[in-house]
């Protein structure tokens, strides 16, 4: 099979718009929060487009973050010089409508319809399903001596090879990806495999994921929950 065919089944295989489009919310109220430093774990902005809303720190909802203290715990009685960083999590609705709008223009000569809409949300989330508007999604890697282990890519470098199964990656980044899908999900996140550095617990694609009945978090307005 060639090298383009693979990642194309990778790609497929993720989980996609239409799978968790229709997942029912039953909305909490849980407030966002700004993820505290620790020894295991931390938190530093990846990119700019949130520093208007949240200068001073990452925000998530209030269960995610105590499920990132749970991840932290298991990974540091794993091997103690290890720290979990998030580089993204709350985004703001306008933040992701925005981002969504740009790109949906950019492919709206190559699809139309619900073509469009997945083929969009395969990079963007579509911004009434997404995981960050909702404070339930995180972007996050493993830092040993503040340094990111090696997973293959960079976090947020947006090529085939951060499918997590990738299979073009070193066996040393192939492992590092497990031991942080591992952790993630022994804390009650759902993996995404189109990215291997996004989870989530609480939105739409964690429901579908789990086979859960609803979402608990729904898309929520910095400015309320704060
Ligand atoms: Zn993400």
């Amino acid at each position: 099979m060639r090298k383009q065919d693979i990642y194309r089944l990778l790609e497929e295989k993720a989980l996609g718009y239409a799978d968790y489009a229709g997942v029912p919310v039953r909305p909490s109220d849980e407030p966002l929060v700004a993820i505290p430093s620790s020894k295991n774990l931390t938190a530093s902005q990846v990119g700019t487009d949130m520093l208007a809303y949240t200068p001073d720190g990452v925000y998530v909802r209030s269960g995610v973050l105590s499920r990132l203290q749970q991840a932290a715990g298991i990974l540091a009685a794993e091997n103690k010089e290890l720290q979990l960083e998030v580089g993204y999590g709350y985004r703001a609705l306008e933040v992701q409508t925005r981002l969504f709008e740009e790109y949906k223009t950019k492919l709206a000569d190559r699809y139309s319809g619900d073509e469009l809409l997945a083929a969009v949300h395969r990079s963007i989330a579509v911004p009434g399903v997404a995981g960050h508007p909702a404070g339930a999604a995180v972007d996050i890697q493993i830092l040993r001596e503040a340094k990111p282990l090696d997973f293959g890519t960079a976090i947020w470098e947006f090529t085939p090879d951060s499918f997590t199964f990738s299979p073009f990656i070193s066996r040393a980044a192939w492992d590092n990806r497990q031991l942080l899908r591992r952790v993630m999900m022994q804390a009650g996140f759902a993996p995404f495999d189109g990215e291997w550095w996004h989870f989530c617990y609480g939105d739409k694609e964690w429901a579908k994921y789990y086979d859960k009945p609803a979402a608990l978090y729904d898309q929520v307005s910095f400015l309320i929950l704060i």
